[in-house]
């Protein structure tokens, strides 16, 4: 059976599974999106990532048709209607489809979609042995233009720092602010390792607020492992002692070097090693 996609309430194979050329989610981008996990049938964090997506849409003067009890109650369906338990979950949310033009008012009906489906972030080597990463010269999007806060559908500053990226030979880019500081990287945030202690940028670094990236804070402090949300400059991360990168679908993942310095010894290190072993304990709680 083919997949079934959520298209505004009702279930679609996914060849069928369309919304209309003439919705603002297509045209402008204006819309929001999520992309979360599944661990043997559970979503982690799915309240976070609700209440992500409810806040980003009330960013953006966005009203969700459905209430987020419906729309937990709908992921949970669509991963049992597609038997799926370890799965990646996009959900979407665009402003609904109308006449040419940016004014919102012109649109009607804004379309939910839930896609479960699985999705691999980098090849599995790279888990082993670490990414390298560049710095883009896109810096990250300025907070007061649109809050890096709000997922929305419009990620043409994260693509072309992406672009940058893959053009010098690295999956993955980070990204600055506007004051030269370490934001995040495409789609995950970035974590290093100093003297025993983690250190990420905080939110007022301009970056999404990660789920993943919260999640390895509260993990780190019931470690024991001091962690700090602090100003990180490419400085720091090329003297740190190991650094590593978060996200919903990137899960945990090393790095090991940054614009052409290899970060300490080049290997993966301890602290990030341990911290993979006890997020992947935590998702299968
Ligand atoms: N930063 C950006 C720009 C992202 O798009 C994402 C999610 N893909 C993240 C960070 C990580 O966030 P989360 O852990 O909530 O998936």
């Amino acid at each position: 059976m083919s997949l079934q996609i959520y298209v505004a309430g009702q279930y679609y194979d996914k060849e069928n599974a369309k919304i209309s050329v003439y919705d603002h989610g297509l045209l402008y981008g204006d819309g929001v999106f999520e992309g979360m996990r599944s661990y043997s049938g559970k979503v982690f964090r799915m309240k976070e990532h609700l209440d992500r997506l409810y806040e980003s849409a009330l960013a953006i003067c966005l009203t969700i048709p459905i209430s987020k009890e419906q729309m937990e109650a709908d992921v949970n369906k669509t991963l049992q209607i597609n038997a799926l338990k370890d799965a990646y979950i996009r959900l979407v949310v665009t402003r609904g489809s109308g006449s040419l033009g940016l004014d919102p008012n012109r649109t009607s009906n804004p379309q939910v979609i839930i896609i479960a489906d699985s999705i691999s972030m980098y090849p599995e080597e790279y888990y082993q042995k670490g990414l390298k990463i560049v710095t883009a010269a896109t810096i990250r999007n300025h907070p007061a233009a649109l809050s890096s806060r709000v997922k929305s559908l419009n990620y043409l500053n994260n693509i072309m720092a992406k672009i940058e990226g893959l053009q010098a030979g690295c999956i993955e880019a980070l990204m600055l602010n506007i004051k030269g500081e370490v934001a995040e990287c495409t789609g995950d945030n970035i974590f290093i390792v100093k003297n025993g202690a983690i250190r990420t940028p905080s939110k007022d670094a301009g970056i999404l607020e990660g789920i993943t990236r919260n999640a390895i804070l509260d993990l780190a402090k019931s470690l024991g492992i001091p962690a700090e949300e602090v100003t990180l400059t490419r400085h720091d991360l090329f003297v740190s002692d190991e650094c590593f990168l978060t996200g919903s679908a990137a899960e945990v993942i090393p790095v090991v070097s940054i614009d052409g310095r290899t970060i300490a010894s080049g290997n993966v290190g301890p602290i990030t090693t341990k911290l993979i072993a006890e997020f992947k304990k935590l998702v299968h709680s």
